[in-house]
């Protein structure tokens, strides 16, 4: 619940359908959104319903980035608020953090064709992710996928080796997961549950608060 009034707070500022935002900060991410929501700049721009920019808090502890929408996150504008989306919600709950700590978004922002990821794509959205981080400045990030973890980590090895273990020297600190919709066997089940259980340690020791 408190979650998607925080959404709706962002929404309401990005839309101008609430008071003027407080700070510069909160302007900044406004007219970022709205960037986002008509931007052109790729042809995945074409088909999109919505561009899907961010739920969560606006002043995050934690950033969960996944790779693009699907189509529910399509419908509605909204990321990872599909099965994918409440298996994160069950880990976020698992993990103890509270709505206000953390954040959901994607490296692209608009859905692609049969949900594959588009590399070139990706290029040219990417500004908007390190125009995001920049501005939410987390204290870390917690990549879902192969795709959001060589986006951010392009010399990292493949997921399911990356998985369960925080990156070395990233800005933010970084910690892969393998992506939520890869859940499909009691392996890969187990695996999701013992690499939540070492994130959870790693954040025990991280700061509380964002950076
Ligand atoms: S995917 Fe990114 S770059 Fe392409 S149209 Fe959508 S917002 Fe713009």
């Amino acid at each position: 619940m408190r979650a998607a009034g925080l959404w709706r707070g962002v929404q309401g500022i990005a839309t101008g359908r609430v008071r003027p935002p407080a700070t510069r900060r909160q302007r900044a991410w406004a007219e970022l959104s709205e960037e986002i929501r008509s931007c052109r700049r790729c042809p995945l721009g074409a088909h999109r319903t919505h561009a899907v920019v961010y739920r969560g808090s606006l002043a995050p502890r934690i950033v969960f980035v996944g790779e693009a929408p699907g189509a529910e996150e399509d419908r509605t504008g909204l990321p990872f608020v599909g099965r994918a989306g409440r298996r994160l919600d069950d880990a976020t709950h698992r993990l103890g953090l509270e709505d206000d700590e953390f954040g959901v978004l994607n490296v692209l922002k608009c859905r692609p064709p049969a949900n594959r990821f588009v590399r070139a794509a990706a290029t040219t959205c990417r500004p908007f992710l390190d125009r995001q981080l920049a501005l939410l400045r987390p204290a870390a990030v917690v990549t879902l996928g192969t795709s959001a973890l060589h986006a951010l980590d392009p010399g990292a090895p493949p997921i399911l080796t990356a998985a369960g273990r925080p990156r070395p020297s990233t800005d933010p600190p970084l910690f892969p997961l393998v992506h939520p919709a890869a859940l499909r066997s009691h392996r890969l089940y187990r695996r999701w549950d013992d690499d939540l259980r070492a994130l959870g340690a790693w954040l025990a020791e991280r700061p509380s608060k964002r950076l």
